[in-house]
């Protein structure tokens, strides 16, 4: 490794909560039930507190970001860890959240609007702008970007020129057209994922082209499931060689940045056949993120890797010296403050 870039405060685990603005689709605050911040005045802090019908349960986190935190007010908090990825760690980023807290907006943003471009296109220019830096000291690199999404506990393939359908997914469970995207780690602790699209990356362009190729995939889903998309978890992957020509050091970093399918849970009466299979699936590769996360925090011998396949397929991201960074994202509405409540626990439980 060239240079730490982060500093080793408590492992390499970190949970940072952010609290979306009210929006106009919201409903208006009760006395009963708050989100408070005690440093209100500020768009950063390390405090949430939750009231709900008079009692209070307040939270620490790594960093809280208000409804007031722009973009750019999270991306300089979250830039050395993207950075260390150019060094050669393993980094995975994470939004979890209920649908609707802004874990989308969070990792991609709007990317129709320039100043609200989320973590994903940041993270993507920083890395590009600074390993052409890097060339005058002899590094060169190379980068290739993979995008998938894990919908019932099976992978499907975004940057696929196969167009599958999720009508076909759903048919076959290894996947489409008997593709069965295994997963597999090598020694070196790099991750094949069998018949996955793979693709080199040269330039900012030629991600988002990626990028917005994958949304496409995701919403010809959408359209036949109701909300897919907030119902699987979307995977980037940036792999990243590096070699300098002097000194003939390598390095080999990745950056996983992950959009979390929601963690609402559904009212028992409403899930039923494929419904209650999704809900089933969802809880368990959440839960499963959650024990693992757990069990590596607390540095216990086993970790339940295995048993989901999202946390498989990031083991060699998760474990070791890599670096692991999970936003809680909030939603400020009322009516949501149960689920606030769970999402908060969920993410102190791993702090
Ligand atoms: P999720 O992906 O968790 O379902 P979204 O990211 O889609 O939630 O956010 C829900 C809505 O809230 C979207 O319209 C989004 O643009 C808006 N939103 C979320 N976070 C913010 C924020 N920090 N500032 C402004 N609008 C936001
Ligand atoms: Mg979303």
């Amino acid at each position: 490794k060239l240079h730490n870039t982060i500093l080793e405060l408590k492992g390499n685990i970190r949970v940072f909560c952010r609290v979306r603005p009210l929006l106009p689709d919201d409903n208006a605050g009760t006395e009963t039930t708050v989100i408070s911040y005690p440093t209100s005045t500020e768009a950063l802090g390390r405090g949430i507190d939750l009231l709900q019908s008079g009692q209070k349960y307040p939270f620490t986190f790594d960093k809280v970001f208000n409804h007031e935190a722009s973009q750019q007010d999270v991306f300089v908090e979250i830039s050395q860890l993207v950075q260390s990825a150019l060094d050669g760690y393993k980094v995975c980023i994470f939004a979890y959240g209920q649908t609707g807290s802004g874990k989308t907006y969070t990792m991609m943003g709007r990317p129709e609007a320039s100043e609200q471009r989320g973590l994903i296109p940041r993270s993507l220019e920083q890395i590009f702008q600074i390993s052409q830096s890097l060339q005058s000291q002899g590094w060169k690199y190379k980068m290739q970007a993979s995008m998938l999404e894990i919908y019932n506990e099976t992978i499907r393939d975004l940057l696929s020129t196969n167009r599958s359908s999720t009508a076909d997914m759903m048919r076959t469970e290894s996947g489409v057209g008997g593709k069965q995207y295994t997963i597999k780690h090598d020694a070196n602790g790099n991750t094949h994922v069998s018949d996955l699209t793979i693709i080199d990356v040269c330039s900012i362009k030629e991600v988002s082209s990626l990028l917005h190729q994958a949304a496409q995939s995701r919403s010809v889903g959408k359209t036949q499931m109701n909300e897919q998309s907030s119902r699987s978890h979307f995977v980037f992957t940036l792999r990243i060689s590096g070699v300098n020509e002097g000194t003939e050091q390598q390095v080999q970093g990745v950056l996983n940045l992950i959009d979390l399918a929601g963690s609402e849970r559904l009212s028992k009466s409403g899930s039923v056949g494929d419904r209650l299979r999704e809900t089933q699936a969802i809880n368990k590769s959440l839960s499963s993120l959650s024990d693992v996360i757990f069990a590596l925090a607390k540095k216990e011998d086993h970790v339940p890797f295995r048993n989901s396949k999202l946390t498989y397929l990031l083991q060699p991201c998760l474990g070791g010296d890599s670096k692991t960074l999970m936003f809680v994202n909030i939603s400020p509405d009322p009516t949501s403050i149960g689920e606030s409540l769970c999402s908060l626990r969920f993410a102190a439980r791993v702090n």
